[in-house]
């Protein structure tokens, strides 16, 4: 959605009435932000009355209101940014939305939708009292009778369709060819300089039961920009390193969407759909296309369902954002339908699996890339204590067989559940911390098929845990002393040298390409931390007297431990040799 591209900080610059074209120079972005006692710079008494009745027309078929800010006293938007323009443009003509609804109070519309386009509501008049910027309705041929008239604003290339008369140096001429080319032609100069552009028009109408949104008469074009928001370029850029392919789907005039597309790096060939063009498609057509082009303008909400059912059919795992109640269709049928935030309406919201708070589209690429460091850290976890816990496995059922019936029970439950609790339990929250690995946003997607064992985890989990086991068992049995079954130093031995070689597996396990050293401590201080606490509690549990019995193991003279830390050094080795094959044959 151009929404989650650009600031949504529209703002008007330019009004073009047949004959006129003003530029509202004191809008430029930023909007400034008015306040009570501004002098207005515009003088709607020197400008042309299509100027004040294009205003006017703007701030009437609306929805939005300036609040002043309470600290500041200045004015801020609530509702449609774009309406929010159109009400900042009228202020600086010293037309106030509420001042003139007192004067034309609505008495009923059409609300905007994005199948249609615009938006019209309908307005009581008083024709011998109009207020200042309503003047023109008068020369534009309001009877002293007529008491309602209409304003629609909305797409301009619909809005010629269902127009009568354009209003020229104040009075209406039908609309023929030569001023439909005319209109299209300045509605497209101006979206090619990546504006979106309103026409503004008036019906005259004798009942408000009458038929809305035809025979009109064109007052105006109101073009206005939304800069692109600065962080998104580079959004995009991730998103397509990361393998996403951003896609523009939009309301918005084909010129103004592939203005901000090309802008941002979207599309670098410059290929444009329209929702018309789409319609006219066949399903190989579209089959071809929905590789190609990443732009599409002017679309229905039917389209957008289209576009994602198409991008699905290719396999592709599609996330879609949308804000009207017409978007939920294709917000269901996303794999990941996100809600705008803000301009979003609560059924898209119901409708979505995600809800994005700030409308912005870096946001998104956030989300992505912490939902990678997430899933990385359950791998990294599951990895970490699956091959542990095969290696304890091992020792246990490869103990007896080694060193004889004597030597039944390699590890006593209680040794089993310490053990457990600091490698499982510490560590491997220390491993759950850990930061996103340098190459996250720069590797595609994973396939969604592949479980949790791919990519190498299982054979990983299996070697590491026989190496954990082999070198805790290797460690018990040069100190199992047949003759002397009651001496419990081989178990102390095995019991340590897991406690080391775990500790060891863990620091190796930060990432599964990069060395160890190369990661730099800093990065994961909690594991850091964790795994000196591991040590240190081991050594408590060796050396503190009555935890000593409770374990059922001895202390270890200096030399001993030295050989259990000399030993459980080997698992970390080991991983760390992996990686650097792995490394070397990536190269
Ligand atoms: P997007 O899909 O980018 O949100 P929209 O559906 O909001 O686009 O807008 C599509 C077109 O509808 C715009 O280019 C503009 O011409 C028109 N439009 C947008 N907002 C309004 C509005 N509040 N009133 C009338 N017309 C509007
Ligand atoms: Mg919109």
């Amino acid at each position: 959605k151009t929404g989650t591209l650009t600031e949504n900080r529209m703002t008007v610059t330019v009004i073009d009435v047949a004959g006129h074209y003003l530029e509202l120079t004191g809008t430029a972005h930023p909007a400034p932000a008015l306040d009570d006692h501004h002098q207005a710079p515009i003088r709607l008494a020197e400008q042309p009355p299509a100027i004040g009745l294009a205003l006017a027309g703007g701030a009437l078929c609306n929805d939005a209101s300036l609040q002043p800010d309470p600290q500041t006293g200045r004015y801020g938007v609530i509702g449609d940014p774009t309406e929010g323009a159109l009400l900042v443009a009228a202020l600086q003509a010293g037309v106030r939305r509420s001042a003139l609804m007192a004067l034309a109070p609505r008495v009923g519309e059409l609300p905007f939708d994005s199948e249609r386009k615009r938006m019209t509501t309908v307005h009581r008049v008083d024709p011998n009292d109009l207020p200042e910027p309503l003047l023109g309705l008068k020369a534009c041929g309001l009877r002293p009778d007529e008491q309602y008239v209409a304003f629609t604003k909305g797409a301009v290339d619909g809005m010629i369709d269902i127009s009568r008369a354009i209003w020229v140096g104040g009075e209406p001429q039908p609309l023929d060819d030569v001023w439909r080319e005319r209109l299209r032609a300045a509605n497209e100069q101006m979206a090619d300089k990546g504006m979106r552009v309103l026409g503004v028009g008036v019906q005259w109408i004798d009942t408000p039961q009458e038929e809305l949104e035809r025979d009109l008469t064109i007052v105006g074009l109101v073009g206005m920009i939304d800069p692109p928001r600065p962080e998104v370029k580079a959004a995009v850029a991730t998103a397509k390193a990361a393998g996403i392919r951003p896609i523009m789907i939009t309301g918005d005039h084909p010129l103004t969407a592939r203005f901000i597309a090309y802008d941002l790096g979207i599309t670098d060939n410059g290929r444009v759909k329209t929702g018309l063009m789409l319609d006219a498609m066949s399903d190989a057509e579209l089959e071809q296309v929905v590789d190609e082009v990443s732009v599409y303008a002017r679309v229905t909400p039917a389209n957008k369902l289209e576009i994602v059912e198409m991008l699905q059919r290719k396999g592709h795992i599609v996330a879609m954002t949308g804000d009207g109640v017409n978007d939920s269709p294709a917000l269901k049928r996303a794999d990941i339908g996100v809600a705008m935030g803000i301009t979003g309406t609560d059924v898209s919201k119901e409708a979505s699996d995600m809800v994005l708070l700030d409308d912005n589209f870096a946001t998104i690429v956030a989300a992505v890339e912490e939902g990678r460091v997430i899933y990385d850290n359950i791998r990294r976890f599951v990895k970490f204590s699956i091959a542990g816990n095969v290696g304890k496995v091992l020792v246990m059922l490869v103990a007896p067989l080694l060193l004889g019936s004597e030597a039944a029970v390699a590890l006593l439950p209680l040794q089993l559940l310490w053990l457990n609790l600091l490698t499982d339990g510490l560590l491997g929250l220390g491993l759950g911390v850990e930061p996103a690995e340098r190459n996250t946003m720069r590797r595609p997607p994973r396939d969604p098929q592949a479980g949790i064992f791919s990519e190498g985890l299982g054979g990983h989990v299996l070697w590491v845990g026989a190496v954990i086991g082999i070198v805790a068992l290797f460690a018990g049995w040069i100190y199992y002393d047949p003759a002397n079954p009651a001496d419990k130093t081989w178990q102390t031995m095995i019991f340590t040298t897991l406690a080391f070689l775990q500790v060891g597996q863990a620091l190796a396990s930060r990432s599964s390409r990069e060395s160890f050293f190369s990661l730099g401590l800093r990065t994961n201080l909690t594991l850091l931390g964790l795994a000196v606490l591991v040590l240190a509690l081991q050594l408590l549990v060796l050396y503190a007297p009555f935890l000593e019995q409770f374990f059922g193991i001895v202390p270890l003279a200096p030399r001993d431990l030295l050989i259990a830390a000399g030993l459980g050094t080997i698992a970390f080795i080991a991983i760390e040799i992996e990686k650097w094959i792995m490394r070397r044959r990536a190269r």
